[in-house]
């Protein structure tokens, strides 16, 4: 219904550079959406994917989810100060459909991994700060999985 036009940026993934995931602030994205879903806020993620896969704009998100467009504006700039509007697009697209893999560890406000009540912080800064060790093997996991995609002889980038 609302269309952001959205350009496939350069990959430059050529036999010896480095996937453009590794460029800095793609790994921080990363991080960061694992700990959102190991931290079962689906609900953000939702945003996410409506905001970055769907190309909703914050206004139709808003009155879909009940979610004020300035909180949804919050969320995608974090993400875009990390790595620029274009190739977040590009990064969430991927990224956003293999969480499915990553299993929630709170249940409700409590952590089911260290017992602590978390409703003092944020959840997924809970986690991050608390479980970095489980954050960081699921987040390369999820990374390691967009690389043979982007490595692909044939992707139909
Ligand atoms: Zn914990």
């Amino acid at each position: 219904m609302i269309s952001i036009p959205v350009q496939i940026v350069c990959l430059g993934v050529g036999a010896e550079v480095p996937g453009w995931w590794l460029l800095q602030g793609a790994e921080d994205v990363a991080r960061y959406l694992v700990a959102l879903a190991l931290a079962n806020q689906w609900r953000v993620i939702r945003v996410l994917h409506m905001y970055y896969v769907e190309n909703y704009s914050p206004s139709v998100i808003e009155s879909v989810l009940n979610i004020p467009r300035s909180s949804v504006r919050g969320y995608v700039q974090r993400i875009n100060t990390r790595v620029g509007s274009q190739r977040a697009h590009v990064l969430l697209r991927q990224l956003i459909p293999k969480l499915k893999t990553v299993s929630p560890v709170v249940n409700g406000d409590k952590c089911m991994l260290c017992n602590r009540p978390v409703d003092n912080m944020p959840i997924a800064a809970h986690i991050i700060l608390f479980h970095k060790d489980l954050v960081d093997k699921a987040t390369h996991s999820i990374l390691n999985r967009v690389e043979r995609v982007e490595r692909a002889p044939a992707a139909d980038k």
